[in-house]
């Protein structure tokens, strides 16, 4: 029968079962729409990124003989909204039959299945053949437990899918590398540039613009540099393999003012479009290894792979055992307005105006930039999770609500209150300093807590933890900070500064 089988944006699987065979009755619909760009103001880069990748896709299909309808943002038949365009279609070619892949966002998961019974024809949905475990298996796994603990998971991944194993055992004897991980990166000379694949993208830029969809941040709309094909990902996995996996463990955490990427992948982007699948790139880069024993050592490897068949799967698990809830979950009760410098980058805390200056003009920070400074931040200054979900779901080119809202309102925030980690990840100048060439250039003083010039981190630090000690005081993990800041002497003029700095963050 005339069947009408929908791809999202996010579900560039070519490698796909659907598309094994070519079919006369089948036809795939793609579709550009204001409904999607318009959930939530996303960085320009982000959006072109998605089109242009769609538009790749709509392509190869073709290409491989497969009958596709696509909708560009400023056709006229386009209604803008899914459902609208699904209506359109299935009645104008009068299709006898709907199906589409599950997506991953529980936004769009709810908006088609309310579609499908409001359907007259038949239905299906289909897997997107994309993650390693279902949507219910991190719920089954940790059935009866109270936390999820993330190790647990990640242990179980490696044995499931023999990822650096040894029959039960890992391979060199240890599971996990992370303690010798967190050096300091200080050599320029040690740079890789990035690999990138400039084009043009003005027709886009301009369709985006003259259909007015409100975005941020910056272009250099002549030389786009993103992967936004499967051959351009690829090439990103090869290069990752063979010039940056040999320092990516060593640098992973470390913040280096002269360089956005650093030993990083960039390959986020191509994953959650699913360009790439994750079991491609673990096998990719554990044969890699396996070849490049004597140059790669295994800390840098298994620092990699955990962020993948670790991280990854289990974000994703954790969303669809807690959605809905999650979005709404609030732990510390926190309420205040995310500042304007997070949308100018326009503040004299260097760490701030230096992540935010290049997550604006790169719609890309890494983990620790996200984590240790915007979202650590965000956290001491007691900002609403709404508003910090805003901004990462909106900013980052990889950003896409399974794993931005479980790494945001979870690890960064703490706001489901202990589900995604075992404690906030807060931090004083101390720690930024340690990782980052951030604190000799800012025009606040890493090592005062109070005065004029004192880097707000450190009293903020503390009115965290003095303003949450029923929360947190019980945690065994966090006593050790209020025992140190029972013993300290000014504990009232650390708060007093911590005080008028709230009182006045749009000012930092
Ligand atoms: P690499 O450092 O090279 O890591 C390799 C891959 O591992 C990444 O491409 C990614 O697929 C995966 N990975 C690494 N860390 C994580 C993690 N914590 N959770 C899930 N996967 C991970 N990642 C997103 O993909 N989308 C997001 O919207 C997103 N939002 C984040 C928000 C906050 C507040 C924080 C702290 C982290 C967020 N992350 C998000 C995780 C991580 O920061 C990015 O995946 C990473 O920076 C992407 O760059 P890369 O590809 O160079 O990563
Ligand atoms: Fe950031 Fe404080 Fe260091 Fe300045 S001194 S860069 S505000 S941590």
């Amino acid at each position: 029968s005339k069947t009408l089988r929908l791809i999202l944006g996010d579900q560039l699987n070519i490698q796909h079962s659907w598309f094994e065979k070519t079919n006369p009755d089948m036809t795939y619909v793609m579709m550009e729409i204001k409904q999607e760009t318009g959930y939530v103001r996303h960085h320009i880069q982000k959006v072109v990124g998605f089109f242009l990748a769609m538009r790749n896709f709509a392509n190869s299909l073709q290409n491989q003989g497969h009958q596709v309808a696509y909708l560009n943002l400023d056709h006229p038949d386009n209604t803008q909204s899914l459902t609208g365009n699904l209506s359109f279609l299935i009645e104008k070619e009068n299709f006898n039959r709907f199906e589409y892949l599950l997506p991953d966002e529980y936004r769009l998961d709810r908006q088609l299945a309310d579609f499908c019974k409001s359907l007259s024809i038949p239905s299906r949905h289909f897997d997107s053949e994309h993650f390693l475990t279902s949507r219910e298996f991190l719920t089954e796994f940790f059935k009866g437990k109270k936390t999820f603990l993330m190790e647990t998971f990640y242990r179980e991944m490696r044995k499931k899918y023999d990822v650096l194993m040894d029959g039960k055992e890992p391979l060199t004897g240890k599971w996990n590398y992370d303690q010798d991980n967190r050096n300091k990166f200080r050599d320029p000379l040690l740079l890789i540039a990035p690999k990138v694949f400039p084009k043009n993208a003005s027709e886009i830029v301009g369709v985006i613009h003259t259909m007015e969809v409100e975005t941020i941040g910056s272009i250099d709309e002549k030389n786009f540099e993103w992967p936004v094909t499967r051959e351009e990902s690829l090439q990103v996995l090869d290069y990752f393999c063979e010039k940056l996996l040999d320092s990516f463990g060593e640098y992973q955490d470390s913040i280096y003012t002269g360089d956005a990427f650093l030993f990083h992948s960039r390959l986020s982007f191509s994953l959650n479009t699913k360009m790439l699948s994750p079991l491609e790139v673990v096998e990719k880069v554990e044969q890699y290894w396996f070849a490049n024993q004597d140059r790669i050592n295994i800390a840098q490897v298994e620092g990699f792979i955990r962020q993948i068949i670790g991280w990854r799967e289990y974000m994703r698990g954790v969303y669809w055992a807690k959605m809905p809830e999650y979005a709404t979950l609030n732990f510390f009760g926190h309420e205040r307005k995310l500042p304007e410098f997070y949308w100018t980058g326009k503040t004299k805390m260097n760490c701030m105006r230096h992540s935010i200056g290049q997550s604006l003009e790169k719609s890309y920070a890494h983990h620790i930039q996200r984590l240790m400074v915007t979202g650590n931040f965000a956290l001491l200054a007691g900002i609403d999770p709404d508003e910090v979900d805003r901004w990462y779901l909106g900013i980052y080119i990889d950003a896409i609500e399974w794993v931005e809202i479980t790494n945001t309102r979870g690890m960064s925030q703490f706001a489901d209150g202990g589900i995604v980690g075992t404690k906030p990840y807060v931090s004083s100048a101390n720690y930024i300093d340690k990782m980052s060439d951030y604190c000799k250039g800012c025009h606040y003083d890493k090592n005062l807590k109070t005065g004029e010039n004192a880097c707000p981190f450190n009293s903020l630090y503390w009115h965290f933890y003095n303003r949450n000690e029923d929360k947190l005081a019980k945690n065994p993990r966090i006593g050790m900070a209020y025992k140190t800041w029972e013993k300290m002497k000014d504990k009232s003029k650390i708060l007093e500064q911590a005080e008028k700095y709230l009182e006045n963050l749009d000012r930092l």
